[in-house]
């Protein structure tokens, strides 16, 4: 008897998730959209903040923009998997939509903080997580000086709030230095691509390939009683 054809006794794997955070000035937003648009089966998380468009963004697409109220309210619905409170605005990252995008089989890139991101950890301890370094804290004050010329002020609070947030860089699992946009962009690349190799992304199809050798047993282990010792040279 033929075993079944690999196409329809393969599962689709589990999408992960990928949590993306780097002080203001970084390039993040840069790069995140970069990796949407080169690596398929990949979702943006679209969060809700409190915090009022800028001019060119949009509703449903940069983030849910409402009010203090509503935030409050989706907070005690227990919608958010995490929310926290950035320069001033509050900031949460919708459950379902991360369950919805899993159930799919596609992978879920969050734009968050540090704070964001402790949380995440200890609510989904799978999640991937990257943080973007500046090249250093000289090369990060010009770019934010280049893109926030006219408020001193504005650079100043973002300077202060990197200084804090690189020292969590040892709570993420990658780093990636962003001193040349197409490496940097390569790097998030290559991480999310072998995060589809995880054996966590991979349960239902290694079901599907547990079938084709077990058939209907359950018994599938690892039989530990080869492992070679000292003691047998
Ligand atoms: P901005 O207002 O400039 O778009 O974002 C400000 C900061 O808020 C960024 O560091 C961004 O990563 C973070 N942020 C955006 N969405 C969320 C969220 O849902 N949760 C948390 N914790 N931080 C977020």
């Amino acid at each position: 008897m033929s075993p079944p054809h690999p196409k329809t006794a393969v599962a689709p794997q589990r999408g992960a998730v990928i949590v993306i955070s780097a002080p203001s000035g970084t390039g993040k937003s840069t790069l995140i959209r970069r990796l949407l648009r080169t690596v398929s089966g990949l979702t943006f998380s679209v969060s809700h903040t409190t915090r009022p468009p800028r001019p060119g963004e949009r509703d449903g697409r940069e983030y849910f923009f409402v009010g203090r109220a509503e935030f409050r309210r989706l907070i005690r619905a227990g919608e958010f998997v995490e929310w926290a409170r950035v320069f001033g605005h509050y900031y949460g990252t919708s459950r379902r939509q991360i369950e919805q995008a899993q159930a799919q089989g596609r992978d879920v890139v969050l734009d968050i903080d540090v704070q964001g991101h402790r949380q995440v950890r200890r609510s989904l301890p799978d999640a991937v997580s990257i943080f973007i370094l500046p090249p250093s804290y000289s090369e990060l004050e010009r770019r934010l000086r280049r893109r926030h010329s006219e408020e001193p002020q504005v650079i100043a609070r973002r300077l202060a709030a990197a200084r804090r947030e690189v020292r969590c860089w040892k709570e993420y699992d990658y780093l990636v230095v962003n001193d040349s946009l197409d490496r940097a962009a390569r790097a998030l690349r290559v991480i999310v691509e072998a995060t589809r190799y995880r054996r966590q992304s991979q349960q239902p199809r290694i079901q599907a390939i547990r079938k084709t050798f077990v058939g209907g047993k359950t018994e599938w282990k690892c039989h530990r009683a080869s492992t070679a010792s000292f003691a047998s040279f």
